[in-house]
């Protein structure tokens, strides 16, 4: 059996480039362009907001360092999951009751806007919507589910609670004491969605550039300008949609948010027998673990797991291991097994677990913070941002009431979160038993 931690680093988006749909061609921008909108990132944000402005009649213009998808978004384990990390309660709590559920509402609708897009540009991406599992190992994250299910039926929201022997009948596996099963949610082949989206805007008028990373935005005349290696654009209106890929192109991002690895690894096709015992029920699953464990099935039979890795630059081949344990406790049959593919992406996480649209300075926007909830949110913020551009108030915007999201000492918090992330990580591991 070829043991995973000898083999080479992974290529960035593994799995996801061997099964995605085929790379449309998007050329590098040579040339200098005035648009109303411009759009800095190709992920699932800047290219539904590129998407949505061309629907609007404006042509944007979107500008990506690599190719749409390079990001978390032709990375990530393609759950697409309704909602927030936050319950409504603790939203009204936080917000009042009126712009709480408010806030529940926009967040609802997440993965119903992804849904229709695909139905709506036929886009092939291996797209179900059967539903999505979350898991609970322990009493105590049992009970958030029971009152996260009860709080979601009084609002109409179509989940369910499950039971140990339902949802070990579902699973294959009795790790877990009860779950949640939430039928608004799904699953995509993330690169495939991307590239889709991508297709998508460009026949709706966008026009989208590749390997045209922003080197440099400065204010000119009341306008913006993004200069990249061989061109410019000058727009009215800018959104920085890069999210955790944020780089150095403005100072506010830096300390707002903290980019956070995660790490996943697939096996190839697995047997007919192991296929009817390994997630019989094809509904992709997330749990609160130590490691933030989330696992599927693809269209072709393989097992994908993914857990959340460090809150550093370097590639840490431990965690695929970490990882890979887990998967063979989980289903023990997997020990014979292979996973045969591993990559990661950076995601972005903010303190109060809430993603942020804001106004850096006149005319430049940054949608940012989907805290591992970004298949669906981050479609819906690019929306969102695109009605922010054309024009929508800010305080019409239904996270209106969100200030930027600001860590204090960021550079401080980065070594505090490591330590705390590792203790919790001890505590849960002695928690579980
Ligand atoms: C391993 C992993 C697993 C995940 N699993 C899930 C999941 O199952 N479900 C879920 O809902 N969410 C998941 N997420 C989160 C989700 O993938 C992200 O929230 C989402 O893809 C973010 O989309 P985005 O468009 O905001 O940013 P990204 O997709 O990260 O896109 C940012 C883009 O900006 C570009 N860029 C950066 N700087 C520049 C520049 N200067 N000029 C031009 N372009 C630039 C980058 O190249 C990149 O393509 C996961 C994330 C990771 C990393």
């Amino acid at each position: 059996m070829n043991d995973m931690s000898e083999a080479p680093m992974p290529s960035p988006f593994g799995l996801w480039n061997q099964t995605a749909a085929p790379r449309p061609s998007f050329s590098e921008l040579q040339d200098h362009f005035s648009a109303e909108t411009a759009i800095v990132g190709g992920g699932y944000c800047g290219l539904s907001a590129a998407l949505h402005l061309a629907e609007s009649g404006t042509q944007p213009v979107l500008l990506e360092a690599e190719e749409p998808g390079f990001g978390a978004s032709g990375r990530n384990g393609g759950q697409v999951i309704a909602g927030l990390k936050l319950d409504p309660g603790e939203m009204i709590t936080k917000f009042g009751r009126e712009r709480g559920e408010a806030l529940h509402r926009f967040s609802a609708g997440t993965a119903d806007l992804v849904f229709s897009l695909i139905e709506r540009f036929q886009i092939q991406c291996e797209a179900h919507r059967d539903g999505w599992i979350q898991a609970a190992y322990s009493p105590k994250v049992l009970a958030g589910i029971e009152r996260r299910a009860g709080e979601l039926s009084e609002r109409g929201e179509n989940v369910e609670l499950l039971g140990k022997g339902r949802l070990a009948d579902l699973l294959g596996t009795d790790f877990y004491r009860g779950g949640l099963l939430d039928r608004r949610s799904g699953m995509v082949q993330p690169f495939s969605y991307a590239r889709g989206l991508a297709r998508a805007a460009a026949a709706s008028g966008a026009m989208l550039f590749g390997n045209s990373r922003v080197r440099r935005l400065t204010r000119e005349e009341g306008h913006w300008r993004l200069e990249t290696a061989k061109g410019s654009v000058t727009a009215k209106e800018v959104l920085l949609a890069t999210n955790a890929y944020l780089g150095d192109l403005h100072p506010a991002l830096k300390t707002a948010m903290i980019p956070v690895a995660s790490y996943q690894i697939a096996t190839d096709p697995l047997s007919p027998e192991l296929d009817r015992a390994i997630l019989p029920a094809r509904l992709p699953v997330s749990d609160l673990m130590q490691l933030g464990v989330y696992f599927r099935r693809d269209d072709e039979g393989r097992f994908i797991i993914g857990g959340r890795g460090s809150f550093t630059e370097r590639e840490r081949p431990d965690l695929f291991d970490r990882i890979r344990r887990h998967a063979r406790t989980l289903f023990p049959a997997l020990r014979a097994i292979n996973f045969s593919a591993r990559w990661g992406g950076k995601l972005a996480l903010t303190f109060d677990h809430l993603p942020r649209l804001v106004t850096l300075e006149p005319g430049l926007h940054a949608a940012y913070g989907c805290n591992g909830r970004g298949v669906a949110l981050q479609t819906l913020m690019g929306k969102l941002a695109a009605d922010r551009l054309r024009g929508l108030r800010h305080d019409d915007l239904p996270i209106a009431t969100l200030p930027p999201a600001h860590y204090p000492f960021h550079s401080l918090r980065l070594p505090a979160m490591i330590a705390i992330s590792n203790i919790r990580s001890l505590r849960r591991i002695f928690a579980r038993d």
